[in-house]
């Protein structure tokens, strides 16, 4: 089973007697991709044609299922307890109630990675 084709350009580019753009390959300008006569990139119209994708090529697209690690609910709560420059940023534009309500909804925390580091915390669908 072919699991994926690798597009290599190839050397004898003066093989192929028009780019798929229509202009004459006299000049060169067009290189194909190996064992493909209308893929490839051409330098006089700076298109990369690339192959169709068949339906029955058995090609792998299943993307593998990501394990996720997420932070601990206390050390979150505690990062969204402290401030961080971007809050005292919003706060100096929006006040205090729309800065806790940014803070809230989009779990602005903030971090000791340097002073007055900010933290877009991200949720799993579970809310983790
Ligand atoms: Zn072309």
């Amino acid at each position: 089973m072919k699991e994926y084709q690798k597009l290599e350009f190839d050397k004898k580019r003066f093989r192929i007697k028009h780019c798929p753009c229509g202009k004459s390959n006299k000049d060169g300008k067009f290189i194909p991709y190996k064992g493909l006569d209308n893929c490839g990139y051409c330098h006089s119209c700076g298109k990369t044609f690339l192959p169709e994708l068949q339906k029955n090529d058995n090609m792998k697209f299943e993307a593998q299922p990501k394990q996720v690690s997420c932070i601990s609910p206390d050390l979150v709560e505690k990062s969204l307890k402290a401030s961080n420059n971007f809050l005292i940023f919003l706060n100096s534009l929006f006040g205090t109630d729309a800065t806790e309500s940014l803070k809230e909804r989009y779990k602005i925390g903030s971090s000791k990675h340097w002073n007055g580091a900010t933290v877009f915390g991200r949720l799993t669908i579970s809310g983790k």
